[in-house]
């Protein structure tokens, strides 16, 4: 498989400061990196309903 975007270490950031962190807040702990949404457990929650994503309680 050739995928660009599984290159660990200094690899290219999308999203500026640390690739790896919730776009809203900041957080990197409980992210949820399904559907490159990148948003930690709180923020997707909030931002499931906006998105239109199901809650999951
Ligand atoms: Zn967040």
């Amino acid at each position: 498989m050739a995928e660009e975007g599984k290159k660990s270490g200094a690899s290219p950031k999308k999203f500026g400061r640390g690739a790896n962190v919730c776009q809203m807040c900041g957080r990197k702990q409980g992210l949820v990196r399904r559907y490159n949404i990148m948003l930690c457990r709180q923020c997707f929650r909030e931002n499931a309903a906006k998105i239109g994503f199901k809650k999951m309680n």
